[in-house]
């Protein structure tokens, strides 16, 4: 079995959907027996309306209880910080303040707009706005020491306009090779985020699975730690093209992934 490390529930996440019940029902009905929950932390977001912080202690009492009723069922406690250069401190602090097994950083705002919303950046030319993005995803986790995954390095790419606007290594290889750089030597593992897989094939883009380049360097570079997570928000998307992405993976050459309990890393083979 290969852990699905990234989904969220309506109780500790504005925009999701489902309840901790219809989730782990729907992940024993697909044969799985553990998942991450990664609930959304921004420690500070431009104002939609939705609230995107917690109680960090609410959840870690709310969580002992959910595995207390999810039995044999096991649930690793995440977190995913959404990230701004001003904010790094401010995660550092906070993913030390309860014991999570698994701590996600990701980058959801483009020059403090909420992309999925504000469309500006997309006038930009795709060169320009994924080098940007992925300076932000190298940043993140040169400026964090706190967390254990980079999460979708593709998120900026889910809701492009032009459908051959697909992330490539090309584009930007020296914001790459920084962000790799940081994970090895920190010893964090990239996330493939199966959920922008789905996007990019509903939405009709030209390409849908991860740029080999991106992969082949990262593994090149000395990268051994790669999570799958579906980052499920409602019924019916978890574990999402799962079985496409692992032959994609094992294609590549690659042998195994991860996923961190007790914010350690734990292999299963592809
Ligand atoms: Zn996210
Ligand atoms: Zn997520």
């Amino acid at each position: 079995m290969i852990t699905d490390g990234h989904n969220h529930t309506k109780h500790f996440s504005p925009d999701a959907g489902q309840s901790i019940d219809e989730l782990i029902s729907e992940a024993k009905s697909k044969g799985f027996s553990r998942i991450g929950i990664t609930e959304h932390f921004e420690v500070e977001y431009p104002e939609d309306g939705l609230i995107w912080t917690f109680d960090l202690n609410e959840y870690d009492k709310t969580f002992e209880k959910w595995r207390e009723s999810a039995g044999d069922f096991e649930l690793l406690k995440g977190i995913e910080f959404g990230y701004q250069t001003h904010v790094a401190d401010e995660i550092d602090r906070l993913a030390v303040q309860i014991p999570f097994d698994v701590v996600l950083l990701s980058v959801h705002l483009f020059r403090g707009k909420d992309f999925y919303v504000d469309r500006e950046c997309y006038q930009l030319p795709a060169k320009e706005l994924h080098s940007e993005y992925l300076g932000m995803m190298a940043e993140m986790c040169e400026k964090c020491n706190n967390y254990d995954v980079a999460a979708h390095y593709d998120y900026i790419n889910r809701y492009a306009d032009n459908k051959n606007d697909f992330i490539t290594y090309d584009e930007c290889p020296k914001e790459f090779d920084r962000l790799f750089e940081a994970l090895i030597s920190k010893g964090k593992a990239l996330e493939i985020n199966t959920k922008s897989i789905q996007k990019h094939k509903d939405g009709g883009f030209a390409r849908f699975l991860p740029d080999a380049a991106i992969l082949n360097r990262y593994r090149d570079m000395g990268g051994k730690l790669i999570t799958l997570g579906s980052d499920s928000h409602n019924p019916g998307t978890f574990a999402v093209c799962f079985n496409e992405a692992v032959e994609y993976l094992k294609s590549l050459g690659f042998k195994e992934t991860v996923y961190f309990k007790d914010r350690k890393p734990f292999f299963e083979s592809l």
